[in-house]
């Protein structure tokens, strides 16, 4: 049984006032607050474990580097990986989406050749490609989408072409909760031999992910967004596409053999793992993962849905309101305007009675442009969301639409 006050309990932030009003925290696709178990594993670890993983003969450090290792396959049974090779830790998907972008330009591509994105992707899918373009002269080509939210396959199909060689797209959109169709999106991809990055950073706190299932190339997310700490995200990728590609930075921990003359790296994972690990973050992020993992990430789907459906009906009682994003295949970020409000204006009264939402561009300014506004007003929400915070959203944005006149 889903029981939502017990789950609640397990996030002591949700009990407390701002503004002497109850929190309404509806900003989880910013970050997501913590339960008790992960903030509990941090101190622990620091006051009875720590000391650095890998590379020490005494107690602590073997007892660290075993924490930090059956984390990592936590994380590898979460998304069902085939083995741990195929498990980077990074400092989350932004540090992952360069990683891949930056070795994979590299190793894999030449002057001319091209990338495929969405219109709705986050800046670091998009920057991190950039960056790659004017070093390596490669070129980004979009998929478009239409009005509802939707990719345009048959756009995206026309999109290849010999030059190719990787397309990189979010599962959820992060600004209009559109649920991308990522099977398809792979499977066209490798029908033209092209390989796939799925940015994972609001589905997986959200729906239950099998990257075999998939067969995704790579798949990035972040801790930080799927309740555990922040500084700690994943990049899975196939150990083949692993294989071929060169190491991202140079330190401790990624090499086998160092001389001045030559060096050799370190196996997978670890060749993408320089320098000191945040061991205490993995530990936490493998608690936060058993956490939504026995609560059941079909449950935590099911509820969040519901709830999506509840609050997309509740908004659409507004008069003036405009929501951005009403794809079929929908999760629970709903980015609205509502009259001639700025959007910043809603944001910023919301707040005042206690109710936290993110207002501006969202890290997606083409897709502003796409949709001809210069930012939205968004409210996300998390398992620990209760129809009651939508009521008290819904009569909020009311009051503030009153004193608008
Ligand atoms: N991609 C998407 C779809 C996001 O929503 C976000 C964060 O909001 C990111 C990437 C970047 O995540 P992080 O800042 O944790 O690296």
């Amino acid at each position: 049984m889903y029981d939502i006050n017990r789950i609640r309990e397990d996030f002591p932030i949700l009990g407390r006032e701002v503004y002497g009003k109850p929190l309404v925290y509806l900003d989880n696709g910013a970050t997501t607050q913590k339960p008790r178990c992960v903030v509990e594993s941090i101190a622990d670890e620091y006051y009875s474990v720590n000391a650095n993983v890998h590379r020490g003969v005494h107690f602590l450090s073997q007892q660290a580097t075993n924490l930090h290792e059956a984390s990592r396959e936590t994380v590898r049974r979460f998304i069902n990986a085939r083995s741990i090779s195929e498990i980077v830790f990074t400092r989350g998907t932004t540090e992952s989406i360069n990683l891949v972008a930056s070795t994979f330009a590299d190793s894999q591509m030449k002057e001319g050749d091209e990338v495929i994105v969405s219109v709705m992707e986050h800046h670091s899918n998009i920057v991190s490609w950039q960056l790659q373009a004017a070093r390596k002269g490669i070129r980004l080509r979009v998929i478009p989408m239409n009005d509802w939210g939707e990719l345009l396959m048959d756009e995206y199909e026309r999109l290849f072409s010999p030059k190719t060689k990787l397309v990189s797209v979010a599962h959820v959109s992060n600004v209009l909760g559109t649920i991308n169709p990522v099977e398809r999106i792979i499977e066209i991809a490798h029908a033209h031999g092209v390989p796939v990055l799925i940015d994972g950073a609001q589905s997986i706190p959200h729906l239950k992910v099998d990257v075999q299932a998939l067969d995704a190339d790579f798949y990035v997310f972040s801790g930080h967004k799927v309740y555990g700490p922040t500084g700690i995200g994943v990049l899975y990728g196939k150990e083949s596409w692993l294989d071929k590609l060169p190491p991202y930075q140079g330190g401790g921990e990624m090499i086998q053999s160092v001389s001045f003359e030559k060096t050799t790296f370190n196996e997978l994972p670890f060749k993408f793992e320089a320098g000191t690990p945040d061991y205490i973050g993995s530990t936490a992020l493998a608690k936060a993962l058993d956490y939504v993992s026995a609560l059941g990430m079909d449950s935590i789907a099911a509820y969040e849905h519901e709830l999506t459906v509840y609050a997309m009906q509740r908004m659409k009682e507004i008069p003036g309101m405009r929501i951005f994003g009403e794809a079929e295949h929908k999760g629970g970020v709903i980015s609205f305007l509502v009259g001639d409000i700025h959007h910043f204006d809603m944001g910023t009264l919301l707040d005042r009675l206690g109710i936290a939402v993110r207002t501006g561009h969202h890290c997606a300014e083409p897709l502003m442009r796409r949709l001809g506004i210069e930012g939205t007003v968004r409210a996300s929400l998390g398992l620990y969301t209760t129809k009651a915070e939508i009521d008290v959203l819904v009569a909020g944005i009311e009051r503030v639409r009153k004193m608008f006149g």
